[in-house]
């Protein structure tokens, strides 16, 4: 029998969008090319729900950034010159939307689809937040200089119209706020606290949406690469697969930076970059007093998170390709990072056995991901979240599920669209 809907690639954005989907009554087949659902750009990312965190990464100045990053070392930011070739269209377009109205108007688009993520978030809060190590303990962001403090305070107060709700800290209600961070207490014009970003396991939602999909008899291969999509006229009515050919009335393509390689013609207008991002996890599990709150160093671009009992540290936009390489450079790079948020915790991390990954961000040049249907009939696409995919997952997949049903949408989803202009 024809299923309702193929979902094409098992990452978060694929993984959510067939449960929202089956939740509407949908029958769905998901296909995945890996050995199981959630081992792609989320699999030890940086486990922050953070709508504290919207604003694109082409901020005005992005290009000075840039250049600079070409001659510094232990740059938070890096371009493989052997990659600059496959940057160009996307790259242009990246600094084309990093003028100052543009980069606001981004910002606040995201901000309105990550909190709209975050209500829907809460259904599966309420009923699997045990699987899934979910915390709602907000997040801190530190500032070592007043001028960026107060330039994120002005940005805030606009946000708070939206919704964004913070809280600005003095370095002693920062201390107060998160213990661990005493030593740094010196060198802090202070900090931000957002209460309503949550920490969750984004690998174990997959598994238990996984999980809860095959228990209600909804089909899911893994090891399973989709080769190419099957036509008939304009209309795409399934994919070629490794196991043979799927048909379903709706095909959705959730492959992230490997979106473009499927979509069929019309649809490749689609600019997902990969922008390559590390984190390291350290084994704390033996250690009894860690620091409670995720920490985000806003000068230094990273992330320390204390996730499952264990303390993560993320960060680094590397344009290299799809090159997967773990530059042992950048390891240390983050472990020195880490010590220089928790100096005091120095000892202990070079004690640690530690876990590093990388992975790729799926990035597109406005920093709104595509949700909708493509000009082809029956082929739609959810991807390009960048560095918020587990932020949205919920709300574009909730978008898109309402798109697919014909159904009004909560939030105007033509933003979204793929033929909107960059
Ligand atoms: C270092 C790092 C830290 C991050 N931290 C955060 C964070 O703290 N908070 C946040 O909100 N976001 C964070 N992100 C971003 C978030 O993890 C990503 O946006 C999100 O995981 C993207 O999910 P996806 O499903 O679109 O892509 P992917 O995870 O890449 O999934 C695509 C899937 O498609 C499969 N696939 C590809 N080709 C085929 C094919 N032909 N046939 C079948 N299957 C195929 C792949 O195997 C893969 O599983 C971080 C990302 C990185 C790299």
């Amino acid at each position: 029998m024809k299923a309702d809907a193929l979902i094409i690639g098992g990452g978060l954005i694929g993984i959510t969008t067939a449960h929202r989907l089956a939740k509407r009554g949908c029958t769905v087949v998901l296909v995945e090319a890996n050995v199981d659902v959630g081992l792609g750009a989320n699999f030890a990312n940086g486990a922050m729900l953070v709508p504290s965190q919207t604003m694109p990464w082409n901020s005005p100045g992005i290009l000075s950034t840039l250049l600079r990053s070409l001659f510094t070392q232990n740059s938070a930011v890096r371009i493989n010159p052997r990659a600059i070739p496959s940057l160009f269209k996307w790259g242009l377009h990246f600094l084309k939307n990093s003028r100052t109205h543009l980069h606001e108007l981004h910002t606040r688009r995201l901000l309105e689809l990550a909190l709209f993520s975050m209500d829907v978030f809460e259904e599966y809060f309420k009923e699997y937040r045990d699987q899934f190590e979910a915390k709602k303990c907000g997040t801190i962001k530190i500032y070592r200089d007043q001028p960026s403090l107060e330039a994120q305070i002005r940005s805030n107060r606009h946000l708070s119209e939206i919704g964004l709700d913070w809280e600005a800290l003095t370095p002693d209600q920062t201390v107060q706020a998160e213990p661990h961070l005493q030593a740094l207490e010196p060198q802090l014009a202070g900090g931000i606290r957002f209460s309503a970003d949550v920490v969750a396991d984004s690998r174990k939602f997959c598994q238990t949406l996984r999980d809860d999909l095959v228990a209600a008899g909804q089909i899911i291969h893994v090891g399973c690469q989709a080769n190419k999509l099957l036509m008939s006229g304009d209309r795409v009515i399934g994919a070629r697969t490794k196991i043979g050919d799927i048909r379903a009335k709706n095909t959705i393509l959730a492959l992230g930076t490997n979106t473009r390689k499927l979509a069929a013609k019309d649809a490749r207008s689609i600019l997902v970059h990969p922008v390559k991002g590390y984190s390291v996890t350290y084994d704390t599990t033996s250690v009894n007093d860690l620091p409670s709150h995720p920490i985000i160093d806003e000068g230094r671009h990273v992330g320390v998170v204390p996730i499952n009992g264990k303390l993560r540290v993320v960060g680094i936009a590397e344009f290299a390709g799809h090159d997967c390489t773990l530059n042992p450079k950048i390891v240390r790079q983050l472990d020195r990072l880490t010590k220089s948020v928790y100096p005091n915790l120095a000892q202990m991390i070079d004690g640690c056995k530690r876990e590093p990954w990388t992975g790729f961000r799926p990035m597109t040049p406005d920093g709104l991901p595509y949700i909708g249907e493509t000009s082809n009939k029956g082929l739609w696409v959810n991807t390009g979240h960048g560095h918020l995919g587990w932020t949205l997952a919920t709300g574009s997949a909730e978008l898109l599920a309402d798109l697919i049903m014909d159904k009004p949408t909560a939030l105007d989803a033509s933003i979204y669209s793929i033929t909107r202009s960059h």
